[in-house]
């Protein structure tokens, strides 16, 4: 799948588009969810045109990829989520439910979030 420019988080990487910025470096932006699920659901996203965790893991330069897990924990460190905990998620293609396409990560935290996926229908 070839990335789409105009998706919504290029457009926020680019600042056409408003968000609540948490945290940013040279690899990573950190911003609230518009939708929150979770007392904290923050989203963060690599500054690079990757379109999925699939793409970002083929195509991304070592340096990003460290970069951008790095900023993962440093965000939630920053949330002082480090010492309740959290649970990240990045939903990759049609059956992982991704609906932007630019890679993000989820970031929840601030209760308990239970075990992993609810059930299906
Ligand atoms: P996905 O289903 O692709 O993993 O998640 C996309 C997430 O992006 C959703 O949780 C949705 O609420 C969030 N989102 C969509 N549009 C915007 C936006 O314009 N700003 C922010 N901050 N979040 C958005």
């Amino acid at each position: 799948m070839a990335y789409d420019p105009d998706n919504v988080f290029a457009k926020i990487l680019r600042g056409e588009i408003p968000c609540k910025k948490v945290y940013e470096d040279d690899f990573a932006l950190a911003f609230h969810d518009i939708a929150p699920q979770a007392p904290v659901h923050v989203l963060v996203i690599p500054k690079g045109a990757y379109v999925s965790l699939d793409d970002f893991t083929q195509e991304a330069p070592d340096a990003l990829i460290a970069g951008f897990v790095r900023a993962l924990g440093k965000v939630a460190r920053q949330l002082g989520l480090d010492d309740t905990g959290y649970r990240l998620l990045a939903n990759t293609g049609r059956d992982g439910g991704q609906e932007v396409p630019h890679l993000h990560v989820h970031l929840f935290g601030g209760r308990m979030l239970g075990r992993m996926l609810a059930k299906a229908d």
